[in-house]
C-alpha cells in the first residue's frame, strides 16, 4: 500500500467510515459475474451521499484510484478494481421511498432492483426494469449499465425508467442531474451522460424512478418451431403485427436441445424445435384478446400453447430459466455477448454466426430479447488454452459481423474492461474522442474506475474456476 493510500484511508475512516483490508474483504470486491478478478488495496462501505463525497474528494487530493461497486454482479468485468486502490461499495446507500401521486421511486443507488419493485408493489405499481439479476443488482449499477430484462420488450431499459439522479464527481462536488418530473427541458439533461458511464465519470448516490400501475392480467403463451429461421419469420411476423408483447424471448435449437436433454423442464419439447416466449399484459380481456392473436399470427408454422393458470405460466417459464445453465450440456466453459442486431438482418446474421460456428467447431447456443434485436450468443467450449483462444477469435468475428450488419456491440452488459476492445469498432475516433473529453472534463485526474470503457489495456486476467457467487 503507498504512503498516499495509507493517508487517504485515514482520512476516510477519521470521517467515520468503515474500510477493510482484510483478504476476505478485498477478494469479495474484486471479482463480478465475468468471474475475472482484480485485488483493490481496500474496501470503503459508503452509506450516505456525504461519505461518498467525503471519499472522492479525499481520494482525488491523494490521487488514490477508486472503483464503485454495486452488488458486483456485472458480467464485463467493469467493477474490478484494474489497477488497485479503492473499492466504493455503495450497498448501504439502500433506501427506498415511493410516492404514489407522482409514480416515483426515489432510491440509494444500493437499493436492489427487485426490492424497489416489490415496495411499488405495496402501492399497486411496478418497476419495469427487470434484468434476470434482480434480486441482487443495484439501482446504481443498472444505471451504470443501462441495464435491461425481460420487460424491455415494452418497456425499455433502465434509460426509458429513469426520470432524475444525484452524482458525486472525482472531486468530491454533489450534482444533480435533472429533477423528479415528468418533463424537463432546461438545458442539457446531464442524467444521460452517467447511463452507461460504468462509474467512470461520477458515483451515482440517489435515483428517482418512474413507476407504472401494475398490469390487471398476464397471459403467457409458447411457440415451437422446426427451425430456428421458421422462429426468426414468427418474430418477423409479430413484429409486423400491431401486437405490443410486454416479453419475446427467442431460444435457439440448440439452446432448446440443451434444456431438452437435461429434463429439467416439464413441457414436452419437440426434437430440433426452436422456441418463442410471449408474454401479455394489460386488462384481463385485452391481455387474452392478444395472446390469441398471437397465436392467429403464428400459425400454421408453430405449435403453440397458451397457458391456462399461474402453475402451466411456471412451467413454460421454466424452458427460458433452464436456457443459460443448460447450454454446459455443450461444454464446461462459455465465451458470452449481448450484441444487438436491427430487425431486418437477425436471419442474415445468424445464419453467417451458424456457419461461422460449424467451421471452428464450436457450439453456439443463441437466446435473447428478441422485441430488441438484443441476442445473447455463445461460444461453449471445454477449458483448454487452445479451444479458449479458439472461441475467443470466434467472438471477435461475431461482434464485428454485427456491428458491420448495423448492430451494437451490446444491448444491456456494458463494457467493462472486457469489451473495451470492441469500442474502436462499434465508434469512429471522433465519437471516441468526445467520450474522453468528457471523461477528462469530469474526472481530470483520472482516479475513477480506470481502464476502462476508453481505453483497452493489456491483462494477462484469466477467469477464475470453482468461485461460487450469491446468484449460482
Ligand atoms: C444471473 C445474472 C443475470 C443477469 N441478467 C441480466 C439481464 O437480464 N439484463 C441485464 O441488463 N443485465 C443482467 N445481468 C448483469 C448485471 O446484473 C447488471 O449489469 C447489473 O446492472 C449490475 O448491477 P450491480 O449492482 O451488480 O453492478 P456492479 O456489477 O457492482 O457494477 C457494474 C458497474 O457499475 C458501476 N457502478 C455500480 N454502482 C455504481 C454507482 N452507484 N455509481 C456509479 N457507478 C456504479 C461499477 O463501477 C461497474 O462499472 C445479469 C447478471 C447475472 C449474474
Amino acid at each position: 500500500m503507498t504512503k498516499n493510500l495509507q493517508n487517504a484511508l485515514e482520512c476516510i475512516e477519521n470521517f467515520g467510515l468503515k474500510c477493510a483490508s482484510d483478504e476476505a474483504s478485498r477478494f469479495a470486491a474484486s471479482i463480478d459475474n465475468s468471474r475475472y478478478n482484480s485485488m483493490p488495496d481496500a474496501v470503503v462501505y459508503a452509506r450516505s451521499e456525504d461519505d461518498v463525497s467525503h471519499v472522492l474528494k479525499t481520494a482525488s487530493e491523494f490521487g488514490v484510484y477508486v472503483t464503485p461497486r454495486g452488488a458486483g454482479s456485472g458480467c464485463s468485468g467493469a467493477a474490478l478494481p484494474l489497477s488497485g486502490g479503492i473499492v466504493l461499495d455503495l450497498s448501504g446507500l439502500n433506501f427506498i421511498e415511493i410516492d404514489p401521486l407522482s409514480r416515483v421511486a426515489h432510491v440509494g443507488a444500493g437499493a436492489v432492483t427487485a426490492q424497489v419493485d416489490a415496495r411499488a408493489g405495496e402501492f399497486g405499481l411496478f418497476y419495469a426494469p427487470d434484468p434476470s439479476s434482480h434480486k441482487y443488482s443495484t439501482i446504481g449499477g443498472n444505471i451504470a449499465h443501462n441495464a435491461g430484462g425481460l420487460r424491455a420488450a415494452k418497456y425499455g431499459n433502465t434509460r426509458d425508467n429513469l426520470l432524475a439522479l444525484n452524482a458525486v464527481l472525482a472531486d468530491g462536488k454533489i450534482i444533480k442531474c435533472a429533477l423528479p418530473l415528468r418533463k424537463f427541458s432546461a438545458g442539457l439533461n446531464l442524467r444521460d451522460i452517467f447511463i452507461g458511464s460504468e462509474g467512470t465519470l461520477g458515483v451515482v448516490t440517489q435515483a428517482w424512478l418512474k413507476l407504472l400501475p401494475m398490469p390487471e392480467s398476464k397471459k403467457v403463451a409458447l411457440a415451437f418451431f422446426d427451425s430456428d429461421l421458421r422462429a426468426f419469420e414468427g418474430i418477423e411476423k409479430i413484429l409486423l403485427s400491431p401486437l405490443q408483447p410486454s416479453i419475446l424471448e427467442f431460444m435457439d435449437s440448440d439452446t432448446v436441445e440443451c434444456v431438452r436433454k437435461r429434463r429439467k423442464c416439464g413441457i414436452n419439447i419437440p426434437r430440433g424445435a426452436a422456441a418463442l416466449l410471449a408474454e401479455f399484459d394489460g386488462p384481463e380481456s385485452s391481455a387474452l384478446d392478444s395472446a390469441n392473436k398471437f397465436f392467429k399470427v403464428l400459425a400454421p408454422d408453430a405449435s403453440l400453447r397458451m397457458a391456462e393458470n399461474r402453475e402451466e405460466e411456471e412451467l413454460l417459464w421454466s424452458l427460458r430459466r433452464s436456457a443459460s445453465p443448460a447450454m454446459y450440456e455443450l461444454g464446461d466453459s462459455k465465451i458470452g455477448e449481448d450484441i444487438v442486431l436491427p430487425f431486418g438482418k437477425v436471419a442474415t446474421y445468424f445464419s453467417f454466426f451458424k456457419k461461422m460456428a460449424r467451421d471452428m467447431n464450436l457450439p453456439a447456443p443463441v437466446f435473447g430479447h428478441a422485441a430488441d434485436g438484443n441476442y445473447h450468443i455463445h461460444f461453449m467450449y471445454n477449458d483448454s488454452e487452445n479451444t479458449r483462444e479458439r472461441a475467443l477469435q470466434a467472438m471477435k468475428a461475431a461482434v464485428e459481423k454485427a456491428v458491420e450488419m448495423g448492430g451494437a456491440i451490446s444491448g444491456e452488459h456494458g463494457i467493462g474492461f472486457l469489451k473495451a476492445q470492441y469500442m474502436n469498432i462499434q465508434h469512429g475516433e471522433p465519437e471516441m474522442d468526445a467520450m474522453r473529453a468528457i471523461k477528462r472534463a469530469l474526472d481530470p485526474k483520472g482516479i475513477l474506475n480506470p481502464n476502462k470503457l476508453y481505453c483497452s489495456c493489456d491483462n494477462n486476467l484469466k477467469p477464475l474456476r470453482g468461485v461460487k457467487l450469491p446468484w449460482d
